[in-house]
């Protein structure tokens, strides 16, 4: 990966065969990032999205191993137990241009990945919420 920073915004730049999750992840965790907005855009493979069933409260898991048009890439940092924790969704495209799109688990550059992460200096965490069954964002303040 590449990066540069300007101020609290990073361009960051994650090369071919790297994974966005992955990468995005211990970015954060070496630069001390514990809460920020992500977004970004490129090509990749063996991805894995979700949707999640409140129902069951599990995701419906799919994977595409085949190369994909990342169109976009829309994500947020939190910590979750203590470390930074990259929750992301992604709408993804084919060669006939039909899209696919769901929460990220996982995928892999394969081409370029171009993303931008804003640096936001809140102390936003997460915590289960044995309701929704899912450890949702605990924020400050609650109106
Ligand atoms: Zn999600």
């Amino acid at each position: 990966m590449q990066y540069e920073q300007i101020e609290e915004d990073f361009f960051i730049y994650i090369e071919k065969n790297e994974g966005v999750m992955e990468t995005l992840t211990k970015f954060c965790l070496n630069q001390g990032i514990k809460n920020a907005k992500i977004s970004g855009i490129g090509a990749v493979k063996e991805t894995e999205v979700g949707a999640y069933d409140t129902t069951k409260k599990e995701y419906i898991r799919k994977k595409f191993p085949q190369v994909l048009e990342l169109i976009s890439f829309e994500g947020n940092v939190t910590l979750k137990d203590s470390v930074p924790f990259v929750h992301s969704h992604v709408v993804l495209s084919n060669h006939d241009m039909n899209t696919y799109g769901g929460h990220l688990f996982e995928t892999t550059v394969a081409a370029v990945g171009e993303f931008f992460l804003r640096k936001f200096n809140g102390n936003a965490y997460r915590k289960l919420n044995e309701e929704v069954g899912l450890p949702c964002i605990c924020l400050e303040k609650k109106v």
